[in-house]
Parts: structure tokens; C-alpha cells; sequence
């Protein structure tokens, strides 16, 4: 049960254990079972109706199956719905597997089949919106343009904040009253739920693609969406439908993540603030991408988040030639997809993670994106330093044929 007096490092560690003293274990337990005892033929059909409608296992019955309920999985859900301020949490395969439940949930099954995605948005998030693959029509917009996106029909609202890759902030409360009433759901991945509660501004779901911070470590594909339990109903239901289940052994090492995210949270964002500070006097470096460094002139870091997180993007002065030298040339840091581990990674977002995105929504050619882990910083600067010496950074005039010609690839 909840607490709120409680302190959220507290929560992090003490959440989703509730019956454990009454199983007799003090450690999480995994519950691999894919089918259950069923105490007899009649409990055992309600219990499979209670679930397969999105509800809850009942007092006097059984789980049936690990389709329709996982007490490892439950007791994650239930830990990071605390954390979240929500009711209740759902947990899905991967964070597309619950961003594709909670489209279909808010779409398909309420008739009303238009979504409004403000863009800039984490690209198989676009893709997916725009693909037609779940039957809805999509309409994008910058934030600031929600109102007028609006329809009749309109759904869903799907936002990013900070957004990605640009860490753009966008402000919950002024999408929750532009949507009108339509639910908005927010990919919290960034900020985590140590950062920023969406719920306490309004939204109706905060989604997570939990294989980044959450998870921490890298070994864990999974997404997790908190919500009230009427709209977890709705969730469930798409999940034992469609089957993106979350395995046990992830939600074990999400639900162990869970414990240490306050601190690592708060690390990774100091050193990225070191980094921060180099990267803005550095010649090589054009601009910098982090929350507040703009000066937050709308107060929105200030009013909805507890600090910047550990994302940084930078403008590469000499362009796709220098932006993708530097990625090949770092030795700490990993050239890599994905985000939010102990260890640091840098990436191409218009390569990369957003290229399904249409060319003329694309991060710019010259963006590189970097997650920051819990290395010390000033070695992870050094690594910076040493690859920023790359000749294409240093004198990138004379690879501009090269590199215009692979610039062309991502539209720049
Ligand atoms: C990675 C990511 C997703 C997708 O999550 P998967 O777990 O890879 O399916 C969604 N949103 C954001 C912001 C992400 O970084």
C-alpha cells in the first residue's frame, strides 16, 4: 500500500514488497508458472473471465495464466505505480509493445481512431503513429499547436518531454487543458519517475520504455505504462489479448533496478552537468542540447521536473563529417543505440534511432545524442577531448565533399 509521507528514495527501495514478509523471503521471488491450479471448474472460468476483461486475479481464485496474471510482474507494476503517484501500472514486452496497447486501448476500442502526436517524438514512436498499421490517423504537430490538432474524433494525445532528441521541454498542464479532456499520455523514459510525475500534472498515463533507466543496466527490454486502474483495465485487456507480456525474469531485474534509480539518477545527471559545462566552451562543439540551459524562460524545469536528467545532444561545428567521427572515435563511451544505463553511449539520431521519422521532421545530420552513465566525468571528458581531435573535427573543410555526400543519406 501506499505511503506518501514517505521520501521517493524510500519508496524506490521499500515498493512492490508488500506480501513478501507473509511469503516468508525477504529477496523479490520469481514466479516462472505458466499455468496455475485452479481450485475448481467455476472459480477457475471466473477467474479467466475477471482477467481476460483486464481485472485483477480474485480473492478466491486462481491466476490461471501467466497471460493473464504474474505475481513478479504484478509486484513491479505495483512498485512503480507508487513511484509514479498512479493507481496502478502495467507492463508490457518492450516500450513500443506499451506504446502500441495503450494507442490500441484509447483507439480502437473507444471508436475514436485520431491521434494528435506532438513531435519531436522518439522515432518508432512517429513510425508507429504514421505507419497505419493500428488503424489510426495521425495528426503531428509541435506542442504548441495541440489545440488546433484536435478533432471530434481525437482519441489520444502522445507527447515526449524531454523530448527526443532535442531535449525540448514541453509543458504537461498546457497539453492536459489543449487536449480537452482527451487522455495524454506521456513517455516519461527521460526524466523517470524520479524526475518528473506526469500524473500530478494531469496526464492520464505516464509510459516508459523501461529498458532504459529503469532497467539501468542493459539487459532488460521492457515497457511500463502507469495510469488509474480504470485505464489499467483497459491496458490489461489489450495485453492478454495481443500477448506482450512482460517475462518474470525482466520484471525481477526491473523491480531490483527500481531500488538503486534514485541514486543513479541523480549521479549521471551531475556528471552530465559536468560534461555540460566543458561541451559549451569547446570550439568544436556548436550548440548544446540540455534542459535549462536556455534558461528554462517558460519556467517549465522549474514548475514540473526535479532536475535536467543525463541526456545530452551537441551540434557538431564541423557538421556529419565530425558528428560521425567523433562517434567512431570515442573509447569510453559506446557507439551505440539505446540509453539511460550505468555506462555511457553516444549515437546518430538521424541515422539511427530516428530514421523511420520523415526526413523533414529529422534530428539535423550535425546531432549527436549522449547518454551519460556512472563513469567519473572527468574521464569521460577526456574520452570526448581525445575524439574531438579526429581530423574531421579539427579541419573538417576539406572532407566536406565526403561528408555532404553522406549527409545526403539523412536529408541534410
Ligand atoms: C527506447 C524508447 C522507446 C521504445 O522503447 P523500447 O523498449 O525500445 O521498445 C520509446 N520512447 C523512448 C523515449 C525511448 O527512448
Amino acid at each position: 500500500m501506499s505511503d506518501s509521507s514517505l521520501h521517493p528514495d524510500t519508496i524506490a527501495v521499500h515498493s512492490g514488497r508488500a506480501d513478501l514478509a507473509e511469503l516468508g523471503v525477504h529477496a523479490l521471488p520469481i514466479d516462472l508458472s505458466t499455468t496455475n491450479p485452479l481450485p475448481d471448474v467455476e472459480r477457475g472460468g471466473d477467474s479467466y473471465e475477471a482477467m481476460a476483461t483486464g481485472g485483477r486475479p480474485p480473492a478466491d481464485g486462481s491466476m490461471v495464466y501467466a497471460r493473464l496474471w504474474n505475481p513478479t510482474v504484478a509486484r513491479f507494476e505495483d512498485a512503480l505505480a507508487e513511484m509514479e503517484h498512479a493507481e496502478a501500472a502495467v507492463a508490457f514486452s518492450s516500450g513500443m509493445a506499451a506504446m502500441t496497447a495503450v494507442i490500441l486501448a484509447q483507439t480502437a476500442s473507444t471508436g475514436r481512431r485520431h491521434v494528435v502526436g506532438a513531435r519531436p517524438l522518439y522515432g518508432g514512436t512517429d513510425h508507429l503513429l504514421g505507419s497505419g498499421l493500428l488503424g489510426v490517423e495521425t495528426t503531428y504537430c509541435h506542442a504548441s499547436e495541440v489545440r488546433s490538432a484536435m478533432r471530434h474524433d481525437t482519441g489520444l494525445v502522445v507527447v515526449e518531454t524531454p523530448a527526443n532528441p532535442t531535449l525540448e521541454l514541453v509543458d504537461i498542464e498546457e497539453i492536459v487543458t489543449a487536449a480537452g479532456g482527451v487522455p495524454v499520455v506521456v513517455d516519461n523514459t527521460f526524466a523517470t519517475p524520479v524526475l518528473q510525475n506526469p500524473l500530478d500534472h494531469g496526464a492520464a498515463m505516464s509510459l516508459h520504455s523501461a529498458t532504459k533507466y529503469l532497467g539501468g543496466h542493459g539487459d532488460v527490454i521492457a515497457g511500463v505504462v502507469a495510469c488509474s486502474e480504470e485505464t489499467a483495465e483497459a491496458l490489461r485487456r489489450v495485453r492478454a489479448v495481443t500477448g506482450g507480456l512482460l517475462h518474470p525474469l525482466g520484471a525481477y531485474l526491473l523491480h531490483r533496478g527500481l531500488t538503486t534509480l534514485p541514486v543513479r539518477m541523480r549521479q549521471q545527471q551531475e556528471n552530465a552537468r559536468q560534461i555540460v559545462q566543458w561541451l559549451i566552451d569547446r570550439p568544436e562543439v556548436d550548440e548544446v542540447f540540455f534542459p535549462g540551459l536556455d534558461g528554462d524562460p517558460q519556467g517549465i524545469l522549474q514548475r514540473q521536473m526535479r532536475g535536467t536528467g543525463a541526456m545530452i545532444a551537441m551540434r557538431l561545428s564541423g557538421g556529419y563529417a565530425a558528428a560521425s567521427a567523433v562517434a567512431s572515435t570515442v573509447t569510453l563511451f559506446t557507439h551505440a543505440v539505446s540509453l539511460g544505463g550505468v555506462d555511457s553511449l553516444i549515437q546518430h539520431p538521424a541515422a539511427l534511432t530516428h530514421r523511420p521519422v520523415p526526413a523533414d521532421a529529422r534530428p539535423d545530420a550535425d546531432v549527436l545524442r549522449l547518454s551519460i552513465g556512472l563513469e567519473n566525468a572527468a574521464d569521460l571528458i577526456a574520452d570526448l577531448e581525445q575524439a574531438f581531435q579526429a581530423p574531421a573535427v579539427q579541419n573538417p573543410s576539406h572532407l566536406v565533399a565526403a561528408g555532404s555526400e553522406a549527409a545526403q543519406l539523412w536529408s541534410i
